[in-house]
């Protein structure tokens, strides 16, 4: 796609037009006067002489439309809730516990999946659970201004007590007005001390319940498979109170949960559709990348065609892999999901270069 002649740019820049000509012969490119360059040729050039070349009149939002949500269009969807803690205190035991508490006998097979995000049926409905790998994600969504957590559960080990990571995890609820549910796991070993956990959450502004506070501790063991109905209770309890809901009619949109490249299927990525409902053979755009919805698969592996909000999926069409945390867009075809993504690597290009020369300044002054 062509942006601008050779001649233009070199006026614009200010600089000789048989010099840009010198320079495109030098990185291979037969080069003349009256030549029209694309845009990032353009840019190349551009960035020489500490320019940086934008296309006018561009505006994501005219791609990306903002659907004004009529109160009828409201429906209720799925509490979503993080599973956040220290390492090894048992998130992710704690969540296969939950998910198997839970599963129909003959859907144990596909429980193996593995896809970060997870829909689980409890006595009060589904309930949508993300398992944070580490705390890259919500850190990264919560830099963002992304909000993809209703509910958070705490896990603390019993016998290791509160640790830096918890600590962490606290701060990043409180700081997004999360509420936060207390699992103190791992109480089947004998050195476990709830007690002791109770104490020193409640140095850090966790005081429980039946201390007069106001925060849920359950005690319960991933392992021994305590108390998870108990668990599962109170986070739909406190769910209902939130009265969750979402428009299903409109183009989908939501959060990547994480992401990776895959032999055979290319770039893939689990998602929380968190508006609209996602639908099989749509358009996609994400940070840098883009595509078409070849397939959907469901948290138990089986192929879906379209996800409400509210839901995991993991989606396979995407042209690259997109970070944890980047929200993810409906378009209405691949080639405006393009010029999005196109457009926004180029504003990421420009701020890289701006970065550079600012450096460049700095080290100048370092020296002097
Ligand atoms: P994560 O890093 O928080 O996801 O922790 P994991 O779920 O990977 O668990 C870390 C270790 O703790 C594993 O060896 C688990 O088997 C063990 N573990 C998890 N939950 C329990 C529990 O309830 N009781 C005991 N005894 N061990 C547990
Ligand atoms: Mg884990």
């Amino acid at each position: 796609e062509e942006a601008i002649s050779l001649t233009d740019l070199s006026q614009r820049l200010g600089v000789k037009a048989n010099d840009l000509i010198r320079k495109l012969m030098r990185m291979g490119v037969p080069a003349q006067i009256n030549q029209m360059l694309d845009v990032d040729t353009a840019q190349l050039l551009a960035a020489d002489y500490d320019y940086t070349v934008e296309k006018a009149g561009y505006i994501e939002e005219e791609f990306i439309s903002a659907v004004e949500d009529r109160p009828e269009d409201l429906v209720s969807r799925p509490p979503v809730v993080t599973i956040m803690g220290h390492v090894d205190h048992g998130k992710t035991s704690l969540l296969d516990a939950l998910r198997h508490a839970n599963v129909a006998k003959g859907e144990a097979g596909g429980i193996t999946q593995h896809i970060g995000a997870y829909s689980v049926q409890t006595a009060k409905g589904p309930v949508t659970f993300l398992d944070t790998p580490g705390h890259e994600a919500f850190t990264a969504m919560r830099a963002r201004g992304v909000q993809a957590t209703d509910v958070a559960v705490l896990v603390v080990a019993a016998d290791d007590g509160v640790m830096p990571q918890t600590v962490e995890s606290i701060n990043h609820a409180k700081a997004a007005e999360v509420p936060i549910i207390v699992a103190i796991n791992k109480v089947d070993k004998p050195e476990g001390n709830p007690d002791r956990v109770k104490q020193m959450l409640a140095e850090h502004g966790l005081v429980p319940e039946e201390w007069g506070g106001e925060t849920i501790m359950i005690p319960v063991s991933a392992k021994a498979k305590l108390n998870l109905d108990q668990l599962l209770e109170y986070i739909a309890l406190q769910s209902e109170v939130l009265e969750l809901g979402a428009n299903p009619t409109k183009p989908a949109s939501g959060v990547v949960i994480e992401a990776k490249l895959e032999k055979g299927r290319g770039p893939v990525a689990t998602v929380l559709v968190q508006e609209g409902t996602l639908k099989v053979g749509e358009a996609v755009v994400t940070g840098t990348h883009f595509g078409k919805l070849r397939a959907m698969t469901d948290d138990k592996g089986r192929p879906v065609k379209e996800v409400k909000p509210g839901y995991p999926v993991e989606i396979v069409g995407l042209s690259g892999v997109p970070s944890a945390g980047d929200e993810f867009h409906v378009v209405k075809d691949v080639r405006a999901a393009e010029e999005v993504a196109k457009n926004r690597e180029l504003q990421e290009r420009k701020k890289e270069l701006t970065k550079t020369s600012k450096l460049t300044l700095e080290e100048i002054f370092a020296k002097a």
